[in-house]
């Protein structure tokens, strides 16, 4: 899904719902389809009759989502700075239910709000104490990640509050969400310790952290089995608040690339991160914040030596790739001298963390690739050479006779 062309150096945006199970997030991920599908449509809600399809959703007690899915065609957004996006729909298995462990869950929530750029966290009622203590981890994780680099590790991430029943105190919406979250989120010396230090490291962890109230759906939304999903059957004021809800989350001037160490990364960056992540959630155990630093760095660096790769090969491509005709051995030799300077100062232009002695190593292994990819070229440009040399009688007499 990632790697496609269109889309794989695209810096990517990753909006998720996370939360946990039966509490409507597949349900709400269908609308955001309708609204990325529908972009430049005032009437992108859809019709009164229509299913809501998309992401698995129903009703019932048992979870329908498993994992992490993501939505496979990937959005491509102008943005109205001029940058174009890709935007990654991202689905999540409903934490906390009967068949995972918590280890499984804090799992699911941990990966998807690793990878995302925007996280919403999806929530019934209210914002409870334990819900706050998912989010644990990753101020720990933070607080390490920002000994590296002076950037918030994470973006976006909106407390999205379903079923909000009290809209004489706190009005339905952002504004009223945000007042909402403050009271939630203030640190008061009553507290215990650990309550009190989430909330103050939540604050450093994410670069923008939101509250939306959205009002109950309606009873044939909750309890009624033949539901479909159709609009006539949902409240107004949900349909309402979710109008409103959708642009807050997607509009194009809203988008937030995901940023990982302060720098934007691609589709294709976005895969080297979920395979060093996956590595390190394969344990027994929930890893420690600072192996999950590890591994981002990890990451980090390795796509750094491939983006310097990749220039390094591009420029050689121009010189003396399969279309270009021989070249003495010379000036080639200079070429690569030349064109793999350019690519270790990419590389070391790039923000990267794990410290200098890290990316040393890494750098280390970009020069020896870069070495390899040079005999290639070389080897290459020969051939060119033989063939060259082969047309022409004088030679292929010598070539033969011996
Ligand atoms: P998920 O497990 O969190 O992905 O939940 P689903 O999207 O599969 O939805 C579970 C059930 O909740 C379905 O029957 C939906 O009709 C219903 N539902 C969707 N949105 C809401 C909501 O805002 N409030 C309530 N009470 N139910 C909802
Ligand atoms: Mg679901």
């Amino acid at each position: 899904i990632l790697l496609q062309d269109h889309v794989k150096d695209l810096n990517v945006v990753v909006v998720s719902v996370a939360g946990a199970f039966r509490k409507g997030k597949s349900f709400l991920l269908d609308f955001m389809l309708r609204y990325m599908y529908n972009q430049h449509s005032d009437t992108w809600i859809g019709g009164d009759h229509e299913p809501l399809i998309g992401f698995k959703w129903r009703g019932g007690s048992e979870r329908e989502t498993t994992g992490i899915q993501v939505w496979s065609d990937v959005f491509v957004v102008d943005k109205p700075d001029g940058n174009k996006v890709a935007v990654l729909l991202v689905d999540t298995q409903g934490a906390f239910d009967s068949q995972s462990t918590l280890k499984d869950s804090a799992t699911v929530f941990a990966l998807s709000t690793m990878t995302s750029s925007v996280q919403v966290y999806n929530l019934s009622h209210n914002i409870q104490e334990d819900d706050l203590q998912h989010l644990q981890l990753f101020t720990e994780y933070g607080r390490l990640a920002m000994e590296e680099t002076e950037s918030k590790p994470f973006q976006s991430l909106m407390f999205l509050i379903r079923d909000w029943s009290s809209p004489y105190e706190y009005v339905y919406g952002l504004k009223g969400g945000q007042a909402f979250l403050q009271k939630r989120l203030q640190v008061k010396n009553c507290q215990h310790e650990e309550l009190q230090n989430v909330r103050k490291h939540i604050d450093s962890c994410f670069s923008k952290i939101s509250c939306f109230l959205l009002p109950h759906p309606g009873l044939k939304v909750a309890t009624n089995p033949k539901f479909d999903g159709r609009l006539k059957d949902i409240e107004d004021d949900f349909k309402t608040l979710l109008a409103e809800l959708m642009p807050v989350l997607l509009a194009p001037d809203q988008l937030v690339e995901k940023q990982i160490g302060g720098c934007k990364i691609t589709c294709r960056d976005l895969v080297e991160y979920f395979k060093a992540y996956i590595k390190i959630y394969q344990g027994d155990e929930l890893p420690h914040p600072k192996s999950m630093l590890q591994a981002t760095a990890e990451a980090n660096n390795l796509t750094a030596v491939a983006g310097a790769k990749d220039l390094y090969s591009k420029s050689m491509e121009k010189v003396c790739g399969g279309d270009r005709p021989y070249m003495a051995p010379a000036d080639l030799e200079s070429c690569h001298e030349a064109f793999s300077k350019d690519s270790v100062k990419f590389f070391r232009s790039i923000k990267k963390m794990g410290g200098e002695e890290f990316c040393q190593r890494y750098q280390d292994r970009l020069e020896s690739e870069l070495k390899e990819a040079y005999t290639n070229f070389s080897k290459h440009n020969e051939g060119k050479n033989i063939f060259y040399a082969a047309r022409t009688p004088a030679t292929l007499f010598v070539v033969m006779f011996f």
